[in-house]
């Protein structure tokens, strides 16, 4: 008989809760540890892409994310200063690539509450809440983990740990891996407001990518908010930018009238970061999401590739489980998961990066040239559909 593997994952984000939950829908008992007190409540990612609602459906939770969500039927690239429309995409024009022709808005906190009750009601997870993972000591038969809890310090025995404890990992420093890569000079503010932009820009859809020279901005339609995303300044200070009258004059600017205030729901501030971990795999010892590769969140693509991991680790666990061979079946997830975050990922946010950028007139016009002919051709059309939405080589 196969023994099947103890697998233990630290972090309950939405790539650890989609691993846990892939695994326990192939039939593998997980223990799932998580540094704080619940779910994560920060306003982060909001994009789902048509492939990760393809995998969330395969794990049973796609109707109840999607009637969370808000479903974009098109994406448009706008001119700050002309507030004129460069080019618009329709999501119609993929309803042959995937079941899920749409791009959903639905916040990360929404989901994973949803993520987790799938996996309690599956029976085979044991999630603990305040378990930080503080070290490991890693060896060829199994994984002897520590965590600091209330009630003191425990150690847990596994046969793997896999790594989905976000960004700072953990068990990727533990591991003694690098991290490297850059730290973007844009930094961003994230505002949500119910202000209705769409008299300012008319015919405005629910996602647009709103080019400056100085200041580009994102809008973003959620279920209950509009997500405003504005570039800060190079040497501007964060606190400033986060007070009631430097969004107000950045909301003048973008509005171009006189409108009296925008009602501000949220407002923080973020880093960007391009990174891939040196391997996502060291013996038995696995990472998946931001543990092992961060990217600009231009174009929503970070968590949907972590989830793209799980998808793929839970794969290789499933197959481990048939009696495949375990070295070989997890060295092709690392290597294929990192290259596919390093020639793929970054590829696309990065460009999308420098699109927004783009302050040269004859860079910003070549790119709006190329915006254009690529939504009048269909083939195009598709094209840019594809790779926007993670479909183009299921990156
Ligand atoms: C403002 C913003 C907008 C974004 N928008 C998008 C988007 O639209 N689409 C998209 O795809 N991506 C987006 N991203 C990126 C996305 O948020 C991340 O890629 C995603 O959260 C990664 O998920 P994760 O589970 O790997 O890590 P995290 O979400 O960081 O979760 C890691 C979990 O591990 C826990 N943890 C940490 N250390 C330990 C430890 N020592 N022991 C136990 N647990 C630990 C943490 O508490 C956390 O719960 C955005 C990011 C930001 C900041």
């Amino acid at each position: 008989m196969i023994k099947l593997p103890s697998i233990l994952i630290a972090g309950a984000g939405p790539v650890g809760l989609s691993l846990a939950l892939a695994l326990a829908r192939r039939g593998l008992a997980v223990r799932v540890r998580e540094a704080q007190p619940g779910l994560g409540s920060e306003a982060r990612a909001s994009t789902w892409h048509p492939p990760t609602l393809e995998m969330l459906r395969e794990w049973g939770v796609a109707d109840a994310i999607v009637a969370k969500g808000f479903r974009v039927d098109r994406l448009q690239y706008w001119e700050r200063e002309t507030r004129t429309r460069v080019a618009e995409f329709e999501y119609a024009r993929i309803t042959g690539d995937t079941p899920f022709p749409f791009r959903l808005q639905c916040p990360q906190s929404a989901v994973t509450p949803i993520l987790l009750e799938a996996l309690r009601a599956t029976g085979l997870a044991d999630v603990r809440f305040e378990h930080a993972l503080t070290g490991f000591e890693a060896g060829p038969d199994g994984v002897v983990a520590a965590f600091a809890t209330p009630g003191g310090p425990r150690t847990e025995i596994s046969e793997y740990l896999l790594g989905a404890d976000g960004a700072r990992s953990a068990v990727r420093k533990g591991l003694g891996l690098s991290f490297d890569g850059a730290t973007y000079t844009d930094r961003f503010l994230l505002i949500a407001t119910r202000f209705d932009f769409t008299p300012i820009f008319p015919g405005m859809g629910p996602v647009s990518y709103i080019f400056d020279p100085h200041e580009w901005v994102i809008l973003m339609r959620l279920p209950e908010v509009v997500r405003v995303v504005f570039r800060l300044a190079e040497d501007e200070d964060e606190d400033l930018a986060l007070t009631d009258n430097a969004i107000q004059n950045r909301f003048a600017h973008l509005i171009g009238i006189q409108t009296g205030p925008v009602p501000i729901l949220h407002r923080s501030t973020y880093t960007v970061h391009r990174r891939v971990a040196d391997t996502f795999r060291r013996g038995r010892v696995v990472l998946a999401g931001d543990a092992a590769h961060v990217n600009n969140p231009t174009g929503g693509m970070g968590m949907n590739s972590g989830i793209h991991d799980a998808h793929a680790l839970a794969g290789a666990f499933g197959a481990i489980a048939e009696g495949g061979d375990a070295d070989a079946l997890l060295d092709a997830y690392a290597t294929e998961r990192r290259r596919v975050a390093l020639e793929l990922v970054q590829q696309v946010t990065d460009q999308n990066s420098r699109w927004m950028n783009a302050r040269d007139l004859g860079e910003r016009l070549s790119r709006n040239a190329a915006l254009r002919a690529e939504a009048a051709d269909p083939a195009r059309h598709r094209a840019h559909l594809l790779r926007a939405s993670m479909l183009d080589a299921r990156i």
